[in-house]
């Protein structure tokens, strides 16, 4: 069991699954958002993310890809805790968020084509060019 809070630690979570799909997202809304050349997605189903305590503002757009994405923020300091995806039926959680660092381990990356010339992507992880 994961569990993680946002930097003022009014929302409290918990993952209850273990991720299958743990990788570093470099699409430029990722960037954007997080102020980083990546997101550090650690990807579930969105039921088994539960909020244990605060709550989440949501920013529903679609990105491109003609499916509805949610970026889910903490309501008072606004650190961005997941990115939901119904219709792909996953939650990208922040791993940078989590109580417990070791808990993330990244595998792949998503669309790294975008990231910025200066930053260097770990060669050793699988390229995958999808939504996270
Ligand atoms: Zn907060
Ligand atoms: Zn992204």
């Amino acid at each position: 069991m994961i569990q993680g809070n946002c930097l003022c630690a009014a929302v409290k979570y918990e993952v209850t699954a273990e991720s299958q799909m743990q990788g570093l997202c470099y699409c430029t809304d990722c960037q954007i958002i997080g102020g980083s050349s990546h997101w550090a997605s650690y990807a579930v189903a969105p039921s088994d993310f539960r909020l244990l305590q605060g709550s989440l503002t949501e920013f529903a757009y679609d990105p491109g890809s003609g499916r509805e994405v949610v970026r889910c923020f903490c309501d008072q300091c606004g650190t961005q805790i997941k990115v939901v995806s119904a219709e792909l039926g996953v939650a990208s959680v922040n791993a940078m968020t989590f109580s417990n660092s070791e808990a993330f381990s990244p595998k792949l990356t998503y669309f790294s084509g975008s990231a910025p010339a200066w930053c260097t992507v770990e060669a050793g992880l699988a390229k995958f060019e999808a939504m996270a």
